[in-house]
């Protein structure tokens, strides 16, 4: 049987570089082999033992690589050794949820997000793509990887905060979070026509990037009284519009307490525990408010009208890939990550890189300052 280098689940606080059995595709199912990926915040709270996946699991979901083999019913639609993406999300399209509209949930609650939670994931040499045809993207020609990386998950998802919080041309935004989830949701706000864009993170680097994604005013919690500042830059409303970035009752508690009577909270956080909004942020419970919650939108159609954001130079994400790694350094690159090191904001990750050849050299990138 064909092996290949993978990064493995071990348990809490242990992920290992193994060799794997390479998946063999069947009808409907492609084989990619990956150029690029990278490691997400929800990888960072599986590894912690903070959401639940079985030992033994291949970890990863953004998967940017080249088809090597394609399973029975796809030669029609797909060639060998095109170079395609594939959502974190992958949708079958032909179950209840997704003939419903709600493809992220594909066969029940969360059940759209299979790489590296219910199937192996992307952080190997090779990566089996479910329903092929249903999300299997191919790249314009005259985008790299790094260009279309964080089309997967990151832009995806950040965007879907401001769609599902149906930002109007005009209206007030808060983001609080400046993540890369919440960059792109700054980033969102702006292409949904917002006029005030207010970012929000205790990181002053971050809100630099948050500027120059399209924040008009920038505002650091430790610098002072954040809500009452959007107040005061709202009329003494509130925002039309807050999204949640983080995942945390303080933000989303500041969510509610920054949205005007009759706003929206749009909430993309992955939440632990207990989840309360307080009386006197929802009015008593009749406030007009919306509370919406998004998971990454998936499958090919929103991979290519991603990447025709980004090909046609309305989008510019390279900027947020600011490090570079071989599959081989997963420790160090999960550390540097999840620690939040050396300004990082999304890593590389290049399975067909050998260890210390090209990564030592452009480890550090030059995006963020360039
Ligand atoms: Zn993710
Ligand atoms: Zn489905």
């Amino acid at each position: 049987m064909a092996t290949m280098k993978a990064v493995v689940f071990k348990g809490k606080d242990h992920i290992a570089v193994e060799e794997v059995p390479k998946p063999v595709p069947r009808a409907g199912e492609a084989v990619i082999r990956i150029t690029t990926t990278t490691i997400c915040g929800t990888d960072v709270h599986i590894v912690r033992g903070e959401y639940p996946v079985k030992p033994g699991l291949v970890l990863g979901h953004e998967p940017v690589g080249v088809i090597e083999e394609l399973g029975p019913g796809l030669q029609d639609f797909y060639t060998i050794g095109q170079r395609v993406i594939a959502g974190a999300i992958t949708p079958c399209g032909q179950c209840f949820y997704c003939l419903n509209g709600t493809h992220s949930q594909c066969g029940g609650a969360l059940g759209g997000w299979r790489f590296g939670n219910t199937i192996n994931g992307a952080w190997a040499e090779y990566l089996l793509v479910p329903d092929a045809r249903a999300n299997l993207a191919v790249i314009p020609d005259s985008l790299r990887d790094e260009d279309v990386m964080l089309c997967p998950d990151i832009f995806s998802t950040g965007l879907s905060g401001a769609e599902s919080g149906k930002i109007k041309v005009g209206d007030a935004v808060a983001v609080f979070a400046q993540g890369p989830i919440g960059l792109c949701a700054t980033l969102g706000a702006k292409l949904k026509g917002a006029a005030l864009i207010i970012g929000v993170d205790s990181n002053s680097k971050r809100l630099e990037l948050a500027r120059q994604f399209g924040a008009n005013v920038t505002l650091n919690p430790d610098d002072g009284d954040v809500i009452e500042t959007i107040k005061r830059l709202t009329g003494g409303r509130g925002v039309d519009v807050a999204i949640e970035a983080l995942g945390r009752q303080e933000t989303f508690e500041n969510c509610l307490r920054a949205t005007r009577p009759g706003g929206t909270v749009s909430s993309l956080g992955v939440y632990s525990g207990k989840l309360v909004a307080p009386y006197e942020t929802i009015h008593a419970g009749l406030g007009d408010q919306t509370i919406v919650t998004t998971l990454c939108p998936g499958g090919k159609e929103r991979m290519r009208r991603l990447m025709t954001m980004i090909e046609h130079g309305r989008v510019d994400l390279r900027p947020l890939v600011t490090h570079e790694f071989a599959l081989d350094e997963i420790q160090d690159a999960f550390d540097l990550f999840s620690h939040q090191r050396d300004g990082v904001v999304k890593v590389a990750l290049h399975p067909y890189v050998l260890s210390g050849v090209r990564t030592t050299r452009s480890r550090e990138r030059t995006a963020v300052s360039g």
